[in-house]
Order: C-alpha cells, then sequence, then structure tokens
C-alpha cells in the first residue's frame, strides 16, 4: 500500500523498511576473536589452590549465597581441566616450586588472580619472615591483583569480571601461547 493511501501498488520486498529491521533483529555479525573470547570467558574453570585464611572467603564463594556457577565458573581439582588459578593465601618457598608446576599442567589460555596482600606482597609476612614469597607474580604471571586481608566474596566477583573483561578484548594472535611462567623456580630439575 502507498504510504500516502492514494493508491496500491507492488512494493519491491528489498524495499521494504522491515527487511533492514528483521536482518538486525536476526543476523548476529561478529568475529573469530570474539565468539572464541565470549565462549571462553563464559566458562572459566578455577582450580582449587587455598594456602591460608583467603580460602575462606573463596570457599563462601562458591556456597548459594554468592552462586559463582552463574558466571560458568565450575572449580576443579585437577590443573589439566582447568584455565584460571586464584591464588588464595600464603605462599611461602616450600609451596612455591609446586605452585609453578600446577600452573605449567594447565593447559593455555590461562589466567591468574592474585587474591590477598599475602599472595600479592608477602602482606603481614613480608617483613621478616625468611620463608614467604613475597609476591606470587615473582614465579608466575599474574592477571588480575585482587587486594585485601581477606578480599570479600564480592570482591572476588569484581575480579573476575574484571578478567572476563580482558579475555573479552584478546586476539587469538596477540596471546603468546605458551607464557614465560617463572622466573626463580624450575620443576624441571629438583
Ligand atoms: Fe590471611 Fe589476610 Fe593473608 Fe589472606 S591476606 S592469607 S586473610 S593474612
Amino acid at each position: 500500500i502507498d504510504p500516502a493511501g492514494q493508491k496500491e501498488r507492488i512494493i519491491n520486498p528489498i524495499e521494504r523498511p522491515s527487511v533492514t529491521q528483521e536482518l538486525s533483529e536476526n543476523v548476529i555479525l561478529t568475529t573469530v576473536d570474539d565468539l572464541y573470547n565470549w565462549s571462553r570467558l563464559s566458562s572459566l574453570w578455577p582450580l582449587l589452590f587455598g594456602t591460608a585464611c583467603c580460602f575462606i572467603e573463596f570457599a563462601a564463594l562458591i556456597g548459594s549465597r554468592f552462586d559463582f556457577d552463574r558466571f560458568g565458573l565450575i572449580p576443579r581439582s585437577s590443573p589439566r581441566q582447568a584455565d584460571l588459578i586464584i591464588t588464595a593465601g600464603t605462599i611461602t618457598m616450600k609451596m612455591a616450586p609446586q605452585l609453578v608446576r600446577l600452573y605449567e599442567q594447565m593447559p593455555n589460555p590461562k589466567y591468574v588472580i592474585a587474591m590477598g596482600a599475602c599472595t600479592i606482597t608477602g602482606g603481614m609476612f613480608s617483613v621478616d619472615s625468611p620463608t614467604a614469597v613475597r609476591g606470587v607474580d615473582k614465579l608466575i604471571p599474574v592477571d588480575v591483583y585482587l587486594p585485601g586481608c581477606p578480599p570479600r566474596p564480592e570482591a572476588i566477583i569484581d575480579a573476575i569480571i574484571k578478567l572476563r573483561k580482558k579475555i573479552a578484548n584478546e586476539s587469538m594472535q596477540e596471546r603468546t601461547p605458551i607464557k614465560q611462567t617463572h622466573r626463580y623456580y624450575s620443576t624441571t630439575h629438583s
């Protein structure tokens, strides 16, 4: 029907305004990067790794009150099945080689959230402890630092959201397949 209502005429379907509208509502244009990143950020599987009191807050996050499964996060007990490690607690010199080994056993691409003052700087043990590692980033590369003593579960959720944003902006070509994992410890010899 002519918009002016004066007469009837045949209108070419591709000239109909609704065609553009239908296309925008039913066709999704994206890149391989976006699709790949969307699938990864929607199903991060964290390795359970807690060495001290910070892990109590992480354990609370798993419960129904905070329900972090809604982000697609499923805790794993094997590094082979994990692509995220949240280091929750003090890292000691004795624990360092084991942490590096666990990280190296995780498949790429993989991510690290350093949770709590002890993990990030050594915390209160950084003053005179002979055994505390002064920063987990001396062992493995950290993607998100989460300060606090301890950080609340809401703060962990915020760190995960920040990590998801980081993943969303990554390029498959730019991300190094195998990252340099550690400077001071090697699991290839002991
Ligand atoms: Fe415990 Fe605080 Fe250290 Fe976390 S940052 S492991 S809560 S002392």
